[in-house]
């Protein structure tokens, strides 16, 4: 049985068609080069139905995504947010995942994508705590990978790029195979970059570190949102390199992303962290309330279906 919970209608190129007929040829460039680039983004229940969670930043993400690789969208940002926004009300649901992609399609092989056509798809589906439902009570296990995060000359790491994530699912599944929930990369420097999915936060000395974008992040919306609910709460946060002997020193680490939200960490490579901490507790609390539109202050972020 497939986990992904199918609704009823997916978004390609202008339509909603069904989605069992949501189907691309097997000669699609992308498929065969990686060169594709896509969002997570969350629709959450809120007192006036579903809204998207900072939606106009995801979809400008997606852009610059697409501009890293010299793609260009055939839609609009403008365009883009109608489309995800309708895609969500067709689904009846009151929150899901959103998934946007835009893809080099068939008609062309070989590698240069320029020649290429460029088709955008969103498809939305109910998703659960990505790290599992405890993650923020007992927190998750980390492993610092042996697979280095790829520098900013190899594979673009700003880039939410489809090809990008083979680093992350080679990752994933030697942490989870060693046992543990999710694994931490290191760049090719040997200092923290991210998880494969989420962005890391360690609080040290009365205060929270997450590394930059330059370290090899992907620019979490989430961890901006953990910085601005930080800072609103006087937590004091900086965004700075940090090196693997932080984390096993660490007062609290916490990871977030959007389909993993804010995560506590319980370990990284089996030295205990304690869990969930004060830090994690008070931003993940108002993290979620913010996401259902039930923080005033961050009423912008929400941005309703209809
Ligand atoms: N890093 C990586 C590699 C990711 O895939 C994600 C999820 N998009 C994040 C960080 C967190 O980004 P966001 O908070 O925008 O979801």
């Amino acid at each position: 049985m497939p986990s992904v919970q199918p609704t009823p209608k997916i978004w390609m190129n202008g339509e909603l068609v069904d989605w069992e007929n949501a189907k691309i040829h097997i000669l699609t460039h992308t498929l065969h080069y990686g060169m594709g680039v896509f969002e997570g983004i969350r629709a959450y229940e809120t007192a006036d139905g579903p809204a998207i969670f900072r939606l106009t930043d995801h979809i400008v993400r997606l852009q610059n995504s697409a501009r890293i690789l010299m793609m260009d969208l055939p839609y609009s940002v403008d365009e883009i947010i109608q489309a995800c926004k309708d895609t969500v009300a067709s689904t009846g649901l009151s929150a899901c995942y959103v998934r946007p992609i835009a893809y080099l399609g068939y008609g062309e092989m070989g590698l240069n994508p320029l020649p290429c056509k460029v088709d955008v798809a969103i498809a939305c589906w109910p998703w659960g705590a990505y790290l599992g439902d405890d993650a923020l009570t007992k927190g998750v296990r980390m492993k610092i990978s042996s697979w280095t995060r790829h520098d900013h000359n190899t594979m673009p790491p700003a880039a939410k790029t489809t090809g990008n994530y083979v680093n992350s699912s080679l990752a994933k599944v030697e942490a989870l195979k060693a046992g543990y929930d999710e694994a931490i990369m290191l760049n090719p420097a040997g200092l923290i970059a991210e998880c494969t999915g989420e962005n890391l936060f360690v609080s040290r000395n009365g205060k929270l570190i997450t590394p930059p974008l330059a370290a090899g992040a992907l620019e979490g919306i989430t961890q901006h949102s953990v910085m601005t609910i930080a800072d609103d709460l006087g937590i004091a946060c900086v965004v700075d390199d940090l090196a693997r002997s932080d984390l096993y020193i660490a007062d609290e680490i916490f990871c977030c992303g959007t389909a993993a939200e804010v995560s506590a960490v319980n370990s990284v490579d089996d030295r205990p962290v304690t869990c969930p901490g004060p830090f994690t507790k008070a931003i993940a609390d108002v993290y979620s309330r913010a996401v259902r539109g039930q923080e005033d202050r961050y009423k912008t972020w929400v941005e309703h279906v209809r």
